[in-house]
């Protein structure tokens, strides 16, 4: 046995959970992650199954001068582990609610699907995405934004504190209430400081909310971006949509209506009264009746039914960029790239969220997040099984942002960005002096950058 060998069983004789190797049967289903399109390689997978798990992982790293790959639920852009040590949280999903203090206590791996069940038997509710199937803290450590973002902001502004393993194998508490400098820096750029091993999050009222999709054909997109632009722009906080130009794709997870075709629709959540809500989305409706209307109300445990993401894992990739209108040339351009080869697009949906309310009114100071003051994020996202629908999608993003460069805001929302262009390009999520912050604060925490696979913040000395 080599000494490198040797010296991860020493690893395996000190945790609870599972050292697997690339020789072992499950070595590929155990590393696979729900993008498909990144295709990791670790030389040793661990799966922790508590904290101390992953203390004694981060200080076998260190000593050994390998780069950690952190994975939760695997939901997420990651650049592609390459010989380093792949740390697997999915096993660490303890939640634990504490009606009184209206909190949740969310261990790494746990998806917000048993948040949601958890929290709903006291009346409460996780400020989730648009998939319960994704990670809570993968979710919430690049911002995390859903269907109750505009009422209640961000997913991060709801967080008392991280449990973080750094790279130095110390277990810390960041805690907003201490201003901490960390807690900061994992609102919003978590992955480049240590392993987060679990939160507490504050919960809201399990409310029945008025959400669904209006869904037009494709040749109504033009007007009803029109009128979308205008409807964002008296819409009370309760209210939080999004447009989308889809092109559905020809597979059967697609329902039958809208199989291989191309539509528009506009979905969202009103977090209120429903027949306001009733009344907010029947000024599109007068525009003109949809092709399908799913509106309806529904208790807020059964917001995945309003994006209907799929579970499954899937060759997609992923990128965003912001602005603060919908100017005509942005509308233009955004059908342009949709539409442009309807039927063999490379394009399989752009989503305009409208952002604002309590995203922008939270407090920034307490968080590096820096997508605030965006009106809108636009999310493009491609169905990439070969290479060549991957080249076509590249090359009509960067056609779009190239056609709209002086519309376009510096920042992009990270949890919206593939793992590469995440890795490549921190200046695309932070400004300059932030970045700067982050880089000093890395020298302490993180000097030889173990985690650089999640996010590559160069140490600033
Ligand atoms: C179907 C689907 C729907 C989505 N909907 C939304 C949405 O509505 N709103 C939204 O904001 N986002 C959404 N996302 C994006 C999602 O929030 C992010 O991809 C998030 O990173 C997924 O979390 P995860 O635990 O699966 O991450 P993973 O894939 O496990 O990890 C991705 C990266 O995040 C970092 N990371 C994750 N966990 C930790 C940890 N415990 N400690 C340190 N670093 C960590 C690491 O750098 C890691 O490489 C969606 C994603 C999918 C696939």
């Amino acid at each position: 046995m080599d000494n490198k060998k040797m010296e991860l069983h020493r690893l395996q004789s000190k945790i609870k959970g599972r050292l697997i190797f690339p020789e072992d049967g499950d070595y590929g289903s155990a590393k696979a992650t729900w993008d498909t399109v990144t295709d990791h390689s670790p030389s040793v997978i661990v799966e922790a199954v508590n904290a101390k798990d992953v203390i004694e992982t981060i200080k076998f790293a260190g000593e050994e001068s390998q780069k950690v790959t952190v994975i939760s639920t695997g939901h997420g852009p990651t650049r592609a582990a390459d010989g380093e040590i792949m740390l697997k949280l999915s096993r660490m999903d303890a939640v634990r609610i504490d009606e009184d203090a209206g909190t949740a206590y969310v261990e790494a791996g746990a998806k917000w699907a048993k948040v949601l069940e958890e929290a709903a038997k006291f009346g409460l509710a996780p400020l989730m995405g648009s998939s319960s199937d994704v990670g809570a803290v993968g979710y919430t450590l690049g911002g995390g934004l859903g269907w109750l973002a505009r009422k209640y902001g961000m997913s991060l502004d709801m967080v008392n504190y991280f449990d973080i393993v750094t790279s130095d194998a110390e277990l810390r508490r960041a805690a907003r209430d201490t201003c901490d400098d960390l807690f900061w820096a994992l609102s919003g750029a978590g992955g480049a400081f240590g392993v987060v091993t679990s939160m507490e999050i504050r919960l809201v009222p399990e409310i029945a909310v008025y959400a669904g999709n209006l869904v037009y054909g494709h040749e109504d997109a033009a007007m009803l971006l029109e009128k979308y632009a205008e409807w964002t722009e008296s819409l009370p906080d309760e209210m939080t949509s999004a447009l989308v130009l889809a092109n559905f794709p020809d597979l059967p997870i697609v329902p039958e209506p809208l199989r291989g075709k191309s539509a528009a629709m506009v979905r969202g959540c009103f977090a209120g009264n429903a027949e306001d809500g009733e009344r907010i989305v029947n000024d599109l409706r007068g525009w003109k009746s949809p092709v399908i209307d799913m509106w309806s109300k529904i208790p807020f445990s059964a917001a995945d039914t309003i994006s209907n993401d799929p579970k499954e894992p899937i060759p997609l990739t992923i990128t965003n960029v912001t602005v603060d209108e919908l100017s005509d040339k942005t509308k233009a351009a955004l059908l342009k790239m949709t539409f442009k080869d309807t039927g063999n697009s490379p394009i399989l949906f752009t989503e305009v969220y409208h952002m604002g309310g309590k995203i922008s009114s939270s407090d920034r100071s307490e968080s590096v997040f820096a997508v605030r003051d965006a009106k809108y994020v636009i999310k493009v996202m491609g169905l990439v099984p070969a290479e060549e629908s991957r080249h076509s999608f590249t090359a009509a993003v960067i056609g779009l942002k190239d056609e709209l460069k002086d519309e376009l805001n510096n920042e992009a929302y990270p949890n919206f960005l593939e793992g590469l262009e995440k890795f490549n390009h921190p200046g695309r999520l932070y400004p300059a002096e932030i970045l700067d912050k982050l880089g000093r604060l890395k020298v302490k925490l993180d000097p030889d950058n173990m985690f650089e696979n999640g996010l590559d913040i160069v140490p600033v000395p």
